[in-house]
């Protein structure tokens, strides 16, 4: 068996919407060297409704971890070596658990969720003093992807949930949470937190005190004693954690000001750090922390721009049309046709994040003719993800002034060379991928080792000589490319307005 010289190792959960990954990395060199990733259901038991069991999600997390460290045996890998272990998960995501028995009280309800559209319209009549009351303490506008809206459902809605409250059993959490709290004991002394980038999505905690903020508390009407402890993003809690789009920011090493990462899993998430500084957008991105990598470390913010809608419309055509049997083969439908003969797929299917965060949009496929076949529906679902990414990017170029050089990205659907050529083409800008697609994974197991106390991840970048990168140059002319966006936006303002 080969004999393995290794550095201290440390492992991560990476728990995305889609699926669940255990991954354990060198950390002198940042070698992937062993995982295993087992997909998640997800139950739409109602038009709009998303819903995952917490159950099931714990179970994939033990048995990625099982069957991580089995692969590591037989590499002859002591998992003794596994000095520490981060978390990275799907943000926003809500679950309600019950402290005395463990069990969830309600199904996980996942960000991409639209039951909360009438709960929102309802809070948006009663929103005190300015508009920008929440926006102004959260970084985000009042909409159905952030928790705060989803627990306010919940506690409006479950009576299991209510009763629990009112019994003193119940804890909130994000998926972070969930995890943490059971992994640590659970019912036999969990620990219960979450760390600033998670709790920047509730929209109930403070992004310049860094605490829950009690008047936001008051105006969705949570009661705080069912709130995690918020921590920072790189301390031994038990183990360390980062929302996912955070650990990302940090696996791609965009530690400086202005620098840029844009991952694609089930959704689509460009983020950008904007260092000590809390910018606020004048079009449409969110305000969020984007870590804050120790007790006494400063923290740092991003401005992100959220597409609610990437992967899952891969998803999408495999589950709901059949035309794919994996979501690799769409590679193969688009490679067949190089085009989409003029058809536009605006996947709205969750309304449209950013830039426009319009509820009332639904997704629209149109551009048909006679000669349309699904393959140039496979090529239109890809443009689609790239043409989001491109209105994200202006509207960060246009806050943040200074244009991207280039776009760092990663995630589930960077393996799709197609796609990438295809951003580098629409954004007219190179696209950098790292050789290992795991980045978020890669970040949350940097910010585990590097904690205080685990000590064996300095974040330097020699500690990544294991990562190569590609790039992918855009091709395409630079008129071509902004007449294909242009028509973009005109199928985008046909899928705006669809319900009311
Ligand atoms: P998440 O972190 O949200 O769980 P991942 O980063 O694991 O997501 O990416 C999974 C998503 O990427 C799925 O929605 C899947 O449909 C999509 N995907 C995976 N492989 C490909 C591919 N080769 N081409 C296009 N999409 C893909």
């Amino acid at each position: 068996a080969k004999k393995a010289v290794l550095g201290p190792l440390v492992g991560a959960v990476d728990q995305g919407t889609s699926s669940t990954r255990f991954l354990v990395f060198n950390s002198k060199t940042a070698e992937l060297l062993s995982h295993h990733q087992v997909e998640i259901k997800q139950e739409f038991p109602r038009e709009g409704w998303v819903e995952q069991d917490p159950k099931e999600i714990l179970q994939s997390v033990y048995e990625c971890i099982e069957k991580t460290c089995e692969k590591l045996g037989q590499l002859n890998i002591d998992i003794s070596n596994i000095k520490a272990i981060g978390v990275s998960n799907q943000r926003e995501t809500t679950v309600v658990w019950d402290k005395l028995t463990g069990e969830p009280l309600y199904n996980a309800v996942v960000w991409l969720d639209l039951r909360t559209q009438s709960t929102v319209e309802k809070l948006s009549k009663r929103i005190p003093g300015n508009n920008n009351f929440v926006k102004s303490k959260t970084g985000l506008p009042l909409s159905t992807y952030f928790s705060a809206v989803k627990l306010r459902w919940l506690l409006d809605n479950v009576k299991k949930v209510q009763e629990a409250v009112e019994e003193n059993r119940a804890l909130f959490g994000t998926i972070d949470s969930w995890l943490i709290w059971s992994l640590t004991g659970g019912i036999n002394g969990g620990v219960h937190c979450t760390d600033v980038t998670n709790a920047s999505r509730t929209m109930l905690f403070n992004i310049h005190s860094l605490e829950w903020d009690k008047e936001l508390c008051e105006f969705f009407g949570i009661p705080m004693e069912i709130l995690p402890n918020v921590r920072s993003s790189s301390e031994i809690y038990g183990l360390m954690c980062l929302g996912d789009q955070s650990a990302a920011l940090v696996g791609q090493m965009c530690f400086q000001d202005g620098q840029a990462k844009n991952t694609y899993g089930t959704g689509c998430f460009l983020l950008c750090n904007t260092g000590h500084k809390c910018v606020f957008s004048e079009h449409g991105l969110l305000t969020t922390v984007a870590y804050k990598l120790g007790r006494d470390k400063p923290v740092y913010y991003a401005l992100e721009g959220s597409v609610a809608i990437a992967g899952a419309v891969i998803r999408w055509l495999r589950d709901n049309l059949g035309i794919i049997k994996s979501s690799e083969e769409i590679e193969k439908l688009a490679k067949e046709v190089g085009t989409s003969y003029g058809c536009y797929f605006v996947p709205a299917f969750s309304g449209l994040y950013a830039p426009y965060w319009e509820p009332s949009a639904r997704g629209i496929i149109c551009g048909l003719t006679q000669f349309t076949n699904k393959c140039h529906i496979a090529f239109a679902a890809l443009e689609a993800v790239c043409f989001q990414t491109r209105e994200i990017l202006d509207a960060m170029n246009r806050d943040c002034g200074i244009p991207l050089s280039h776009l760092q990205v990663d995630g589930g659907m960077t393996s799709n060379k197609i796609l990438m050529q295809l951003q580098a083409d629409i954004l007219y800008i190179p696209v950098v991928k790292p050789s290992m697609p795991e980045t978020t994974a890669l970040g949350a197991a940097m910010a585990a080792g590097a904690a205080e106390g685990v000590g064996v991840w300095s974040l330097e970048p020699e500690d990544l000589s294991a990562v190569t990168m590609e790039r992918f140059e855009p091709q395409i002319n630079a008129e071509e490319s902004e007449i294909r966006y242009s028509t973009w936006k005109k199928a985008v303002m046909k899928s705006i307005g669809w319900v009311t």
